[in-house]
């Protein structure tokens, strides 16, 4: 806590609609008096050493904080031009990313029921960036899984459960083709789970966890999937889209040095600027936030506004087929609060 007793926090309120549904999450955090100061930063690239980096005031904040909100950022397209999300994972060790996605009463999707937590191995398996060409026409991309990131993935997945009430966690893997890699990845996931007797552990391959979601999501409503990277980045977007797409998810990026809370969309460049955008998503990942924090209260008490809004139906943003603006939208949140 600082000198006025409260958390400091670093917000990036990012590009785009980035700056509006910060500043929307803003209001709503002082209306329901959650006890955060934000400490707001840009991470617009600079150039260091000839090479596209973020400000070291940016670094230095989450460094201190431990704790940010981020806003989308646009990703520069071309060569030399790293991505400055995936710099920001591999600065601050984000080893996990956590996505819930759960049906929202009002958002009416073929889906009612879907209520799924996904944890993403966040750091390497075919993202780790090991790529080469034998010989002409002949490329190879090395899949690199590890004890140690698979080991940290699967225990943070157990106690996530925990602190979340549920007693199952479901490893989802390929291990019957790839008998190493995934197969360290299960095996690694069975031993950390003779330390959560409490917790039930089985396993599902991912082709058959994908048609159990689309067929019945309420099969995955009472466990935790656990997985590698890349089938964690293809999954998570399946079940956002069951709940009526990326506007609405919400996302954690849990980290060895800081924990970077985000929402899914990007920076939505087609509505920047006009007072349209929808805050649901970022307002969702700073709720994932504060329970982080275990400032538990508030985090219910924002989140029932912000679905009751959208359940009520009457002032929602165009994406969900209204016609309010951010700026009531959130007017609407700040008045179903109770704390006020
Ligand atoms: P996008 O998510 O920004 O937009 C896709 C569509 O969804 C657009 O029509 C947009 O208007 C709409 N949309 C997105 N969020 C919305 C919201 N909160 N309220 C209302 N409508 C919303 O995806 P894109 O157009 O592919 O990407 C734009 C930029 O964002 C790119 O530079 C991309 O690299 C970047 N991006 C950043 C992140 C991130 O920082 N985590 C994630 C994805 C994309």
């Amino acid at each position: 806590k600082n000198a006025n007793g409260n958390y400091t926090v670093t917000l990036i309120p990012g590009d785009g609609i980035g700056p509006e549904i910060s500043e929307s999450v803003k209001r709503i955090y002082e209306a329901a008096k959650v006890p955060i100061d934000w400490e707001s930063v840009s991470v617009t690239p600079i150039l260091k050493k000839g090479r596209v980096s973020i400000p070291e005031e940016a670094l230095n904040s989450v460094k201190k904080n431990t704790i940010a909100l981020k806003g989308p950022l646009a990703t520069p397209i071309g060569k030399g031009h790293v991505s400055l999300n995936l710099t920001l994972r591999r600065i601050f060790s984000l080893f996990a990313n956590v996505r819930p996605c759960k049906s929202i009463v009002g958002f009416k999707t073929p889906y009612d029921d879907v209520n799924t937590v996904l944890i993403r191995e966040n750091t390497e398996g075919e993202y780790s960036g090991i790529e080469h060409t034998v010989v002409d026409g002949v490329v190879q991309s090395i899949k690199l899984i590890t004890r140690d990131a698979s080991e940290q993935c699967a225990r943070y997945a157990f106690k996530y459960a925990q602190a979340i009430g549920r007693n199952r966690v479901t490893a989802i893997h390929k291990a019957n083709i790839m008998k190493l890699s995934d197969g360290l990845f299960l095996e690694v996931a069975y031993e950390v789970s003779k330390e959560f007797p409490d917790i039930k552990f089985d396993d599902v391959l991912l082709d058959r966890a994908c048609l159990h979601i689309v067929q019945d999501p309420a099969l995955y409503s009472d466990t935790v999937m656990v997985m590698p990277n890349l089938y964690g980045d293809i999954l998570s977007d399946m079940c956002a889209g069951l709940i009526g797409g990326l506007g609405l998810t919400p996302s954690g990026n849990i980290g060895m040095k800081a924990s970077i809370f985000e929402a899914v969309h990007g920076t939505a460049p087609d509505i920047a600027g006009k007072d349209l955008a929808n805050p649901t998503a970022l307002l969702l990942s700073s709720i994932m936030m504060l329970r982080h924090m275990r400032l538990n209260t508030y985090a219910e008490d924002i989140e029932a506004a912000v679905l009751k809004t959208i359940a009520d139906g009457k002032h929602l943003t165009r994406d969900l087929g209204g016609t309010a603006s951010n700026t009531e939208f959130t007017n609407q949140i700040i008045s179903k609060l109770t704390l006020i």
